[in-house]
């Protein structure tokens, strides 16, 4: 073999989401794309509010000398600057631009967070369900993933989180809005998080870090509100996106913002920006930092997903699936009706439905949904559902 042994189980075991998508490429080569509705993805359909493309275009013509030039690890200040002001104003807490990393999207800086803290072995909680991906940045730099079950409408079970804290945990990986669940983290619950970390760092004489991956901070439905976690728990890190709140994935934008509480913040700003260099993304993209400095707090229309949000939950409603309705990020996970998720969403694939089973994201008897999708693709696929619903 080639490859690493490593990479070869991996591969072997590729993702869920993975799989869905190659399964879906046959499917679309058969029945023609518009016959195949795919759930699979978190890939927005929405296009960019315009602003974005013509800031682009502002910025790209008006090019000063050395625009796409190497720049500080951690990116350009202007755009630290105008990414913490507009922190500093929606969280109420200081945050200055010593305090952010540009990185390439939230996948990006949860792996510059991890590379800064972890040593091997090191131990890096998360709830469960969880983000697929976290179990394999976990492991680049060392770590062993450890999840936790969260209690039946997926909210945090405090008890199990503290069970699972050794003496080797580093970290606990937190996803609010939640992909896959759709669930959102109450200020409540996360003061007993934080609680609960400030007291076991002081018993096991470590710290332990609270790393929020808030990618879908800005979809949130029916006037939830998230949370900032600085006044929360002190040792926090929050890694945002502009993937998804302004449907640019594929440009590979996003920060960390560090605490200005955090007892070694320096030190962690200075081993992100290290970390930022050795992994091999050096530095955010310039030219998508320079726009997203220009459109802090633009979103895409948030109505148009809640609308798909309802028309979707409707309809599985009424068909009697048993779910959680999303308070944010663009996912349903219902229960499926029978225990086997795997046989399930091979069920819905005969309807030429993709959807992921919950076992990728560590609950099987679940599966996902991502609606941000056209209408055609919900209203189309509705009939479908019912039809594998009646057949289990
Ligand atoms: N974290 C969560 C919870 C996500 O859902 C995703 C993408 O789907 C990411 C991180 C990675 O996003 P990005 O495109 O910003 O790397």
């Amino acid at each position: 073999m080639t490859i690493s042994r490593k990479i070869g189980i991996m591969l072997t075991r590729s993702s869920w989401i993975r799989k869905m998508f190659e399964e879906g490429a046959k499917l679309k080569a058969k029945y023609g794309a518009d016959k195949v509705y795919d759930f699979s993805l978190g890939n927005p359909n929405l296009e960019p509010p315009p602003i974005f493309k013509e800031k682009l275009l502002e910025i790209i013509n008006s090019s000063q000398p050395n625009s796409h030039a190497y720049m500080p690890n951690v990116g350009y200040p202007h755009v630290r600057k105008a990414v913490a002001n507009y922190i500093s104003k929606e969280s109420k807490v200081d945050i200055s631009e010593n305090e952010i990393i540009m990185t390439c999207g939230a996948a990006g800086g949860i792996n510059v967070a991890l590379k800064a803290i972890l040593d091997p072995g090191d131990e890096v909680i998360s709830p469960a369900p969880y983000f697929a991906e976290y179990g394999f940045y976990v492991d680049n730099h060392g770590g062993l993933f450890k999840t936790v079950f969260s209690n039946p409408d997926f909210t945090l079970d405090i008890d199990r989180i503290e069970s699972t804290i050794t003496e080797k945990t580093k970290a606990v990986i937190i996803n609010s809005p939640n992909n896959p669940t759709g669930q959102v983290y109450s200020e409540e619950s996360l003061s007993e998080l934080g609680g609960l970390l400030r007291e076991k760092s002081a018993k096991l004489n470590r710290t332990i870090y609270l790393i929020s991956d808030e990618p879908y901070r800005k979809i949130v439905y029916d006037d939830t509100k998230i949370p900032y976690i600085y006044d929360i728990y002190e040792d926090s890190i929050i890694v945002h996106s502009y993937s998804k709140d302004i449907s640019i994935p594929g440009e590979r934008i996003g920060f960390i913002a560090i605490s200005p509480k955090a007892q070694y913040k320096d030190d962690l700003f200075n081993a992100m920006a290290h970390a930022n260099r050795i992994l091999g993304f050096v530095n955010a993209p310039a030219l998508i930092q320079k726009v997203v400095a220009e459109i802090q707090g633009i979103t895409v229309d948030i109505s148009e997903y809640k609308r798909k949000r309802d028309m979707l939950c409707e309809g599985l409603r009424s068909y009697g699936y048993n779910f959680i309705v999303p308070k944010g990020a663009f996912y349903v996970f219902p229960e499926c009706p029978i225990p086997d998720d795997i046989r399930f969403v091979q069920g819905l694939v005969e309807e030429n439905i993709l959807a992921v089973p919950g076992s990728g994201f560590g609950a099987p008897g679940y599966f996902r949904l991502a609606f941000c999708v056209s209408d055609e693709t919900i209203i189309n696929a509705i009939p479908g559902f019912n039809r594998v619903m009646e057949r289990y």
